[in-house]
C-alpha cells in the first residue's frame, strides 16, 4: 500500500533547525558583546540554498520568545546563482534553467555562489 511522504514536514524541520542554530549563535555573540538586546540578525541566503527567508523569520519569532533576541528582525541578503565554466573559465549568472556557458556553450560548469546560508553579523544594543 502506498505511504505518502510528507516532504513539507521535512522542509519545515530543516528550516526550524537552521533557525535554532541562528538563534543560538546570535545569543552567544550578543552575550560575548555584553549586549542587552539583539536588534537585527543579518543573514546571507543563496538562491540555491533552498531556505525560505519567511520561514526563518516565522520560526525565529517563536523560538526567540523570552530571550534578548525576541524583538530582533532577520535581514536577508540574497545571493544569486553564479556559475563558472570549467572549459573557458567564464563566470556568469545563468538565466532560468539554462546553465550552459554563454561564451563557449559548454555545460560543464561549477557552482561558485548561490548555496550560501550563513549569519553575517548581528546588531545589538
Ligand atoms: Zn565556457
Amino acid at each position: 500500500m502506498p505511504v505518502p511522504l510528507h516532504s513539507s514536514i521535512i522542509r519545515v524541520m530543516h528550516e526550524a533547525s537552521i533557525t535554532e542554530s541562528i538563534l543560538s549563535l546570535a545569543l552567544d555573540k550578543a552575550q560575548e558583546a555584553g549586549a542587552k538586546k539583539v536588534r537585527r540578525v543579518n543573514l546571507v541566503l543563496g538562491e540555491l540554498s533552498g531556505v525560505v527567508g519567511e520561514c526563518l523569520q516565522m520560526y525565529f519569532e517563536v523560538l526567540a520568545q523570552k530571550t534578548i533576541a525576541e524583538d530582533a528582525v532577520l535581514s536577508f541578503e540574497m545571493k544569486p546563482t553564479t556559475l563558472k565554466c570549467r572549459k573557458c573559465a567564464k563566470v556568469f549568472l545563468p538565466p532560468d534553467h539554462n546553465w550552459a556557458c554563454p561564451d563557449c556553450h559548454d555545460a560543464n560548469v561549477e557552482i561558485i555562489a548561490g548555496r550560501e546560508c550563513y549569519m553575517e553579523s548581528i546588531e545589538v544594543d
